[in-house]
């Protein structure tokens, strides 16, 4: 079985192979920029805040994000702050609504809170069906939205999340998932609507393209009276302190624009180089927006798939329940991808 930290969402240790792409996690460290004021701060870690580092950060944030200073909060991750979400507007009563397939953190948050949890399938163009996660729970206390969705990459448009925002029931909260925002070629951003002071959590991460995932950074954008009742339970410390090598590393790597672009078109290359060669051996992709796509292996189970890959020193991603033959691929470096279609091109020959 799962040791008890796994079951609480933290993900399986990656077994040191080669060629990671299981994990959705960035081929490369953090951006230069971001490296380099991480080292320049561990000199002043004797304090708590060396100058205002939590201030600078949440500036940087207003900078790209257009949103007010209070309605900015800064996490170690965001597994953190999803499972909040979770504990501060679900209850027995007040159950959870998500995606089939979708990241299930939260789904797993609500039920160890005894929340009722409702998994809406996507519709038939992969994006959240809203009208039937309204109809599965018209009481619900959270309806989550994974937007570019993990594991399919596929976005929700801002018109449907706008309606459900607006159809939801009183006191509910309507979470936003970005974690995978930057890697999409003008990815509709929820961000406004945290400014407006609707009844949203946009969440980020800077775990994907930042390169960050062992740095444990993200935030949330919300109105400070919902960031209140997140925070209200821990005296303000865990979140309002945060490691400075992460907090200085986060801003100065969102602001880089130049940086995240390039990287973006590092991915997009190694994801067309990839998905040409799958299309050209016959394999069905589904859509993606990011840097993952799904392949239905159609007549293997996906697990088994997963196994061969792993034979050959590549660590690809599961699969989810509901489709037994689709695994779920992280685009990694174009070497990366290079070592994937080698370890496929060897797996179906065999
Ligand atoms: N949200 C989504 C959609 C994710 O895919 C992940 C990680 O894979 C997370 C949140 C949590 O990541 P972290 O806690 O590293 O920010």
């Amino acid at each position: 079985g799962r040791p008890a930290w796994a079951a609480a969402g933290v993900p399986d240790p990656a077994p040191v192979v080669k060629t990671r792409i299981g994990a959705n996690e960035c081929w490369t460290g953090p951006l230069m920029p971001g490296q380099k004021a991480a080292a320049a701060i561990i000199a002043d870690g004797n304090r708590y805040a060396p100058k205002d580092e939590r201030g600078d950060f949440i500036k940087a944030v207003m900078a790209v994000e257009n949103v007010p200073y209070d309605h900015v909060a800064p996490w170690p991750g965001s597994s953190d702050p999803l499972s909040r979400a979770v504990v501060s507007f679900c209850s027995p009563t007040r159950g959870l609504v998500t995606a089939d397939p979708t990241f299930e953190l939260a789904g797993r948050t609500a039920t160890w809170l005894g929340a009722p949890v409702k998994a809406v399938p996507l519709k038939a163009d992969y994006s959240h069906d809203v009208k039937a996660m309204l109809a599965a729970n018209p009481n619900a206390g959270l309806y989550y939205i994974c937007t570019p969705n993990n594991p399919t990459g596929t976005m929700t448009p801002l018109a449907d999340i706008e309606w459900l925002v607006a159809n939801k029931p009183k006191d509910a909260i309507v979470l936003i998932d970005e974690a995978y925002t930057h890697f999409a070629d003008k990815a509709p951003v929820a961000s406004y609507m945290a400014a407006a002071g609707k009844d949203v959590i946009v969440m980020r991460t800077f775990s994907k393209i930042f390169g960050m995932a062992g740095m444990r950074m993200g935030f949330i954008m919300a109105r400070p009276d919902i960031i209140a009742k997140m925070m209200r339970y821990d005296g303000g410390m865990q979140s309002g302190a945060l490691p400075l090598p992460s907090l200085a590393c986060a801003t100065a790597s969102l602001t880089d624009a130049s940086g995240i672009m390039a990287r973006r078109k590092e991915m997009e290359e190694a994801r067309g180089m990839t998905l040409a060669h799958l299309k050209k051996k016959g394999l069905t992709v589904l859509p993606t927006a990011v840097n993952m796509f799904m392949v239905d292996w159609k007549t293997k189970p996906a697990k088994d798939m997963q196994a061969a890959f792993m034979k050959e020193d590549v660590a690809i991603g599961r699969n989810w329940p509901i489709w037994p033959t689709v695994s779920r691929i992280t685009v990694g470096s174009m070497e990366d991808m290079k070592n994937f279609t080698r370890a496929f091109d060897k797996i179906s020959a065999a």
